[in-house]
Formats: C-alpha cells, structure tokens, sequence
C-alpha cells in the first residue's frame, strides 16, 4: 500500500474496526473469557512495515519471556538490520504525503486509537503484566496513563501555530511557521512498554512526522499491539513501522547513519543515550534522550508524615522501583528519619511479593536475574559500610527474579547505592540536619531527572523549586507524570521534553521567512 490513496477516514476505519472489535470479542477476547493465551495469540508476532506485516527478511525470531516464571510467551520476528533500513524506506516514502496530511485528520487518526485502545484497555494491561511482570492494577494505570498520550496530542495536532510581525526597520514581515522534522526513530525501554511508546509515536505524527519504532527487545508485544490498533483505524501505510530485534546495536546503527532519518528519540539508560548521541552527530540529527535518574525524596522536619510515607511507597515501589522517575535518596530530617522508617517498614511489610496476574500482588518480579543481583549488591554493599537493615535485604525465595521490598537506613555518603539507580524495591535512607546539607545532599549526582520534597512550609517548597537541579519536582506528592506535563530531565537525564505543549516540538522544526514591504 502507498500513501497516494486518499487515507481511509478514521471515522470509516474505526466502524470497520468496531466490526472486528466484535468479531473477536465474540471468538476470543471478550472481557469475560480474556485468557492470557487468547491474548498472546491475537497480538501479531512479525515486523509492520509499510503497512504490512512480515517476517524477518533473514527468517531469525526471538523469544519473549514472561520474568515472574520464565515461561516463552511468544516467538515474534527478529529484524536485521535490512529489515531496519526497510522499515526506515517507508517511512521515507510516506513522510511527504504523511506531513501533508490535515493536521485535523492526523489528530483523528490518534483520537480513533486512543477509543480502540479504551475497548482494549483489559488486554494491554494484562499483556503488559505477562511480559514485564508489573501486577495488574499497576497495568490498568499504565493504560491510562499511555492511553493519554494519545488523546492529548490528538488535541495538540490542530494547535501548530507560528507567528506574524513586522520587524523592528519596519522594512517586512517576519514570518515564522513550524514543518514537520520528518522521518523520526523512536527507541524504547522495557519498563513501561506502552507509555513510552505512545509518548513518542503520539507527538510524532500529531506534527507530521512518519516514524520507525524500535520497542526493548524484552518487551516488544504491546508495541505490537499499539501498531495494531493504528492499523485497524487506518492509519496510511509507512506513517508507523515497527521493528522488533534482538540485535538492537546493529539494527539501530545503519537507520541512525542514513541520512533520510531527521530525528532520533531514545528512553534507556544514560550510558546508551551518550553512544547514540555520538552516533546522532554525524547527520547533526535532532535527538530527544530521556535518561537515568537518581532522585531524591527530601522529608523536611516540617512534613506532614502521612502524606511523606504515602508519597514514598508510590515513588518507591510503583513499578517495583523499576522507573527513572522512581526515588533513589531518601534525604530525611534527622528529627523524623525514625518514625518515618518505622512505619514505611510497617508498610513494606504488608506489600504481597508475586506474579503480577494474581490476586492482591503488590510487589511483581524484576525484569530479570541481573537486576535482582544488581539490587542485592547494592544493598550489601550499604550495609557492609554502616547502613541498618529495617526489612527484606536478600532474594525472594520464590523461584523467578523477585527481590524481597527492602528499606535500610542510617545510609553512609560513600555507598554507591547513593550514586547509582536501583531499579527495584529497595528504599534507602540517609539523613540531614539543616536545608542546606538537603540541597547540597539532593543535587550531588550527575543526574536530573526529578525530585520530591515533602513540607507543610510553602517558602521552603517554593525554595526548593528553585534549588533542586532537576527538570521536574513532586511538591507533596509522590507521582507526577502526566501526558499534558512536560517531562523531561536536566545534567545527564537528558534532553528536550515529551508531554505537555512542548513534547510536539520535539518533532517540529521553526522555519523563519521574510516577506520584504
Ligand atoms: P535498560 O537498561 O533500561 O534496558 P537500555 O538503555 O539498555 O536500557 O535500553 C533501552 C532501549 O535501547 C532498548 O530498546 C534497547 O534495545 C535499546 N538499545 C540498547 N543499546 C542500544 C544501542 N547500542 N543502539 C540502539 N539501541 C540500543
């Protein structure tokens, strides 16, 4: 299929897509009968590439797994990197027609995804918690949460505007207008396999941009799915490829160095993001990392303790700690590090370690043996140098990579848990005595992604606001995210924004004109 067709409308497509919405509810997927093999079984296991879905051009599969018992879920297509540069092909071949497509019309297209997605909200959230382990009600948020990013730059497509004015001689007419970047690859991490996605595909082709997406090679289903979903409204053909691989180096390395591709965005870790920075620069590519993070959580004397400890257990354990926005230090005042301690264990203790499906989990698997030997040598490391151990501090004994929620105390400044991200259900806690020392303590890191800071004294809060070296702040509160938010981190946590009214520049670039009088 080309782009040359009129585009099917989204009204058109969606009551086709109503009518397989009903087909397959009644054979498979009705909420009532939504098994987990009914579900495997309907996400398509192959690359889709201008339109179509196929095969690795080399035949290779990869096999995804499910990280609370190890078990295959599926074997899905495993692209080379031909199969990378195809993908990029259509893109190319669509950008044109794509970035001239109605900004009303692109916007349609994404409202008629975000619907699909509504009557699909109980299979993304369970497909999410086969393949990253997360429990179920956390995946029900996540849906909400990706499902928005939709919606929002459905809103924000036909909001493009530029500006008009005389210049300062009074001889012409500054003009200036914004045009699609163009063909764009968007990189993602495991961790939140549908948000992530969205919140780069949305802006993406809400500004007129075609894109190839390369989803993390341990959870690549629900971005399988995501590509479904724009099928099935009609999305033309070539404006979203996807590409699964487990040769994510090779794959990415040739799409990033032609010079067709005019923008790279990337959620992962900071030490991939600098490589591909590097590789970015020899096309001078537009690039938007959203990178580690180390934040830190400060409990100021003057907080109010409930909220702090509610605050903490969301910012700590959502995901079990498995996010970049997840708090890393907790930086609490010497004269409620105790207390707070005490009834956070308390807390920690009820948590119910299990496979995300079951009934009641609170505390799901990590996403694989490394990290659970990671988490364990930082906490081992604390305390070998002086931290107090308040609850959990090994391996779970269930079989699986799960890791007992752990809160330790009385952390030393020299411990690298300070220094590098967790990514899982440890909380760790050092203590301060005078604000100063909790600025001091919180921007000492080479990151900044985000931080808290529990008071009841709004000069203090707004002080913070302004001394915390980090793109974004929870004041009281322990989860920020929000698609009509500019997410985004300072230092090494990356660069540009995604969410809010800045996520689509991301993907605009600002032409300027002169019309002379
Ligand atoms: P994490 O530590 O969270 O797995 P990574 O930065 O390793 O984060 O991975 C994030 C995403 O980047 C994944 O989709 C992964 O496949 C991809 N990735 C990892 N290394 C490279 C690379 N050298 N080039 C392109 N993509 C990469």
């Amino acid at each position: 299929m080309t782009l040359t067709a009129e585009p099917s409308t989204p009204e058109s497509s969606l009551s086709k897509s109503a009518a397989d919405e009903a087909a397959l509810s009644k054979s498979s997927l009705s909420k009532s009968s939504l098994t987990e093999s009914a579900l495997l079984d309907s996400v398509p296991g192959l690359l889709y590439i201008g339109g179509e879905w196929v095969a690795s051009e080399s035949k290779a599969t990869l096999t995804v797994s499910e990280p609370a018992t190890g078990e295959v879920l599926k074997h899905i297509a495993d692209a080379s990197p031909t199969d990378g540069l195809r993908a990029l092909d259509a893109a190319a071949a669509s950008a044109d027609e794509w970035a001239a497509t109605a900004p009303r019309m692109r916007g349609e297209y994404l409202r008629s995804a975000f619907d699909l997605l509504q009557q699909r909200k109980d299979q993304f959230a369970l497909l999410m918690t086969l393949e990253m382990g997360k429990p179920l009600s956390e995946a029900a948020g996540e849906v909400a949460y990706g499902s928005e990013f939709l919606r929002w730059f459905s809103e924000e497509a036909v909001r493009i505007s530029g500006r008009y004015g005389q210049n300062p001689e009074g001889t012409g007419q500054i003009v200036v207008s914004q045009r699609p970047v163009g063909p764009s690859y968007l990189i993602t991490p495991w961790n939140f396999p549908l948000a992530m996605a969205t919140r780069k595909i949305a802006p993406a082709l809400a500004a007129g941009c075609t894109v190839v997406v390369k989803p993390a090679e341990l959870t690549p289903l629900t971005t399988l799915f995501v590509a479904k979903l724009f099928e099935e409204v009609g999305l033309p053909a070539g404006v979203l490829n996807v590409i699964t691989t487990s040769r994510a180096s090779d794959v990415s390395a040739p799409i990033i160095a032609d010079p067709r591709l005019r923008k790279l965005s990337f959620t992962g870790s900071t030490s991939v993001g600098k490589v591909l920075i590097k590789q970015a620069a020899s096309n001078v590519l537009r690039t938007s990392m959203e990178l580690g993070g180390n934040a830190p959580f400060i409990v100021f004397g003057d907080a109010d303790l409930d909220k702090a400890v509610e605050g903490a257990l969301a910012a700590k354990f959502r995901n079990i700690g498995q996010a970049c926005t997840a708090a890393n230090r907790f930086i609490v005042h010497s004269s409620v590090a105790a207390e707070f301690g005490h009834r956070l264990t308390d807390r920690v203790n009820g948590f119910v370690i299990g496979r995300g499906t079951e009934t009641g989990v609170t505390i799901g698997p990590l996403i694989n043996d490394r990290a659970v030997d990671k988490a364990d040598d930082l906490v081992q490391d604390a305390i070998a140098r002086g931290a107090n151990l308040l609850t959990g501090g090994h391996r779970s004994l269930r079989a699986g990579s799960f890791y007992e929620p752990t809160v330790i105390t009385n952390v030393q400044p020299e411990s690298t848990i300070l220094r590098e991200e967790i990514f899982g259900p440890v909380l760790s806690i050092v203590e301060f005595d005078n604000e100063d020392e909790a600025v001091a303590m919180a921007n000492d890191t080479e990151y900044g992604l985000v931080s808290y800071v529990f008071t009841e004294n709004l000069a203090r809060g707004q002080r913070m606001i302004e001394k915390l070296d980090t793109g974004m702040m929870g004041l009281n509160v322990g989860v920020i995210s929000n698609a009509a938010a500019p997410f985004g981190g300072v230092k090494q946590s990356g660069l540009g924004r995604e969410g809010g009214a800045e996520g689509i520049h991301e993907y605009l670039s600002t032409k300027y004109t002169l019309i002379p009088n």
